[in-house]
């Protein structure tokens, strides 16, 4: 039977809708926090550090201080759940054609006008249909499927840290591997606590300036994201980087090519970079969608920058989906849409020159 339709019918059979609540299926006690006085508590997940009262919620609505501790509304209550291509999270170094076991909790810390899931990144936990699914049954349901990787994504992971670090543990016993596609917006205690059990992280840097970082409706900083970025690779975590490029916000030749150079600097010259067009969303669905000449001169200005896997994301049939060798220049893992067309990497090479390719390749 095919993965894709064995999953849906599993998902028929196992999973029951719930919703959230303060109190009951989705709530655990948090990691990460500290009193302040009396009552009063301070988040130490991610850099905005929120400051609660009793019975208020931190701005990603997952976290709610209850008469003077600290819960989480995240814990086991998935939003989404599918089995996915990697090449969707983007992954391009890692197993091309391989199938990821993908879930996401509502809410998000940060608050991006041109989101593109925004449906659930927006909305709290316990205003949504939820799956009743707890770390176990993701790493069975993982097994079921045939998927290798547990990836946590759409929304943003950090806010449901708890469940996605009990889920990585568990995965990884079994022989799982886990991925992450995050905002990079977490701070360096639990990160490192977390690297510890990743294979793969995707980081958006959404723009290069911290104008920018305030602008979109974020209220957040550039510097912490950078920091996660240095932080995963000094891990030896495999990392990929993806920049949603917004037509006359965060496109500007000069500041591509400021964060092109700081990645090459910072992060070496072999991080995939994914520059992907955005499509009318969310606050801002008044915009066009990103001309594809604009996504080629970002590219252009990646390679003049010295990096050698530069991908253009949501064109499907582009040539810059495919991977090419940097040293003799063909074509490596032919890529259309999240189809894998062909595959020339052998054993970690390129298999015409011999080149390294870096990345996750098949065992
Ligand atoms: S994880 Fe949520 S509650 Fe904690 S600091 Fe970040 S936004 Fe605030």
């Amino acid at each position: 039977m095919n993965k894709r339709v064995f999953f849906i019918l599993a998902a028929l059979i196992f999973f029951s809708p719930v919703y959230a609540q303060d109190d009951g299926a989705g709530s655990k006690k948090a990691s990460y926090w500290e009193k302040v006085k009396d009552k009063t508590v301070r988040c130490l997940l991610c850099p905005r550090q929120c400051t609660l009262d009793v019975n208020q919620r931190g701005v990603c609505t997952v976290r709610v201080n209850r008469d003077g501790t600290l819960y989480t509304l995240g814990y086991g209550n998935p939003v989404a759940v599918h089995v996915d291509p990697i090449e969707k999270k983007p992954f391009f170094h890692v197993m091309p054609g391989e199938t990821a076991f993908s879930i996401a909790v509502a809410g998000c810390n940060m608050r991006c006008l041109f989101c593109q899931n925004w449906q659930i990144s927006q909305s709290r936990p316990d205003e949504v249909e939820c799956y009743n699914l707890p770390p176990e049954e993701v790493v069975n349901k993982t097994v079921q499927s045939g998927c290798k990787f547990v990836v946590y994504t759409y929304t943003e992971p950090t806010v449901f840290y708890e469940y996605m670090l009990d889920t990585a543990r568990m995965a990884r016993k079994k022989g799982l591997k886990n991925g992450m596609h995050s905002c990079g917006y977490i701070n360096p205690g639990p990160l490192k606590e977390l690297l510890q059990y990743m294979d793969a992280v995707n980081v958006d840097i959404k723009g290069f300036s911290r104008e920018f970082y305030n602008k979109m409706g974020m209220m957040a900083e550039l510097e912490p994201v950078l920091r996660t970025l240095k932080e995963i690779k000094s891990a030896g975590v495999w990392l990929e980087l993806t920049n949603l490029v917004i037509p006359g916000e965060n496109d500007d030749p000069q500041k591509v090519r400021e964060m092109c150079l700081w990645i090459r600097e910072n992060l070496g010259d072999s991080v995939p970079v994914h520059f992907s067009r955005f499509i009318p969303a969310y606050r801002l669905a008044n915009l066009p969608p990103t001309p594809v000449e604009k996504l080629q001169e970002c590219r252009r200005i990646a390679m003049e920058c010295g990096l050698k896997y530069v991908y253009i994301g949501n064109v499907p049939g582009h040539y810059a989906e495919s991977t090419y060798c940097p040293q003799c220049d063909k074509l490596l893992v032919g890529r259309s849409g999240y189809r894998i067309t062909e595959n020339n990497i052998m054993d970690g090479k390129c298999k015409f020159c011999g080149h390294q390719v870096p990345g996750i390749w098949r065992e």
